[in-house]
């Protein structure tokens, strides 16, 4: 199978409003339940032990037009909220038992409030995370979380979910987070082989099929890559940060490779790579769960971070460890955490002597010439003056 096919595959899915294959996925057996989620982060693992399907949702992208769910934000709201309205009520998530609302911002927790009005009778939680990361406080806070929804999910399918179960779906997800690393760091070294918009329809085709399948579709594409041909571009090394949560449209990914850079580091759909290393597969699962989120999160506008001097030494890292040239900053508009982050970053950027540039895109922009003619000034100043 050729990388081509791989990604034919994969873009299908991403196209799909209708979540087919998860629709599918549920039809093969009527005992099956799919839960849905928001970005940017839950413990897939505790739903995929559960014997269901976790269905990561992305709002709308540029591919849904938002009729109804503009009467339920403000204009000055990001895009997302509501173009994932619009699912809801065009019946697209009619196949949804249940809905997870991660914690990020106001935003989300008001649609999580929204979801429960407009679909009563389905699962919704507001799933929240610690903001302490002392074992005994915020660990033990969290691991009561992970149990509630264990318990939750347990109601809704009438069945138990144990230890020896969430141990294997560990073990599964840790693969997929090894798969995924390989991924991200084969563009690292050969992004001329490996394209940014090949590796992010890869990442989304994660959201909406079993992660076993996801692993399958991983290990082929890095066996498939391996046998490119491709030549290396006078392109300039770059890492993308502030698109953790409302996704930029795959046309923005493609026009910033266009104008001349190669992604090498990004935060898009961070649920794939928010824990650094893999989980302890040994003792009791939950408390391993909370522990890797307290420890093994990545940095990002998306956790609370308690420390002001920690801030921006993940993306520096990423910089270093990626031999990147340059940061884009790429936020969706109205975005708090991104853009309430942005100036501390980029001075510590220019602390550090790295060069950046910052521009806001929601999930529909369609003009992408201003895009690329800054990503592409961007690099021609790293190439002529770094
Ligand atoms: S894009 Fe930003 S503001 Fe909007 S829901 Fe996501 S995190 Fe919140």
């Amino acid at each position: 199978m050729s990388t081509a096919d791989i990604i034919a595959r994969c873009e299908a899915l991403y196209e799909d409003l209708d979540f087919t294959a998860a629709r599918k996925w549920k039809e093969a057996d009527p005992s099956r339940k799919v839960i849905a989620y928001m970005p940017v982060y839950v413990p897939r693992e505790i739903i995929h032990a559960a014997g269901m399907l976790p269905l990561g949702i992305m709002g709308g992208g540029d591919g849904l037009e938002v009729i109804h769910g503009d009467a339920y934000y403000q204009s000055y709201i990001c895009r997302i909220p509501r173009s994932t309205i619009e699912l809801g009520l065009s019946k697209r998530m009619d196949f949804v038992d249940g809905m997870l609302f991660p914690s990020i911002c106001d935003v989300i927790r008001n649609l999580s409030g929204m979801w429960k009005l407009l679909f009563p009778g389905k699962y919704v939680r507001y799933f929240d995370v610690p903001q302490n990361y002392k074992d005994d406080v915020g660990g033990s806070y969290y691991t009561n979380e992970l149990n509630e929804l264990r318990e939750g999910l347990e109601h809704l399918s009438g069945r138990k979910i144990t230890d020896d179960a969430l141990r294997a779906s560990i073990e599964v997800y840790n693969e997929n987070r090894k798969l995924v690393q390989a991924v991200y760091g084969m563009r690292s070294r050969e992004p001329w082989k490996v394209p940014s918009s090949e590796v992010y329809l890869l990442m989304r085709a994660g959201l909406v099929v079993p992660v076993e399948e996801h692993n399958q579709i991983l290990r082929d594409y890095l066996a498939a890559a391996e046998k490119v041909q491709a030549s290396k571009r006078d392109n300039c090394r770059v890492v993308i940060n502030g698109s953790f949560c409302e996704q930029p449209p795959l046309n923005l990914i493609k026009s910033i490779e266009l104008a001349g850079c190669y992604i090498v580091d990004d935060d898009y759909i961070i649920v794939h790579r928010w824990l650094r290393n893999p989980v302890s597969t040994s003792g009791d699962p939950m408390q391993n769960l909370s522990l890797a989120f307290l420890h093994e999160s990545i940095a990002t506008a998306a956790k609370y971070d308690d420390k002001e001097e920690d801030k921006g030494k993940y993306l520096l890292e990423q910089v270093r460890s990626n031999a990147a040239e340059g940061v884009i900053f790429a936020a969706p508009s109205f975005c708090d955490p991104a853009l309430l982050e942005r100036p501390m970053l980029a001075d510590r950027c220019s602390e550090h002597n790295v060069p950046y540039i910052s521009f806001k895109y929601a999930e529909n922009s369609g003009q992408m010439q201003p895009i690329r003619e800054q990503a592409g000034t961007f690099a021609d100043s790293i190439k002529l003056w770094s």
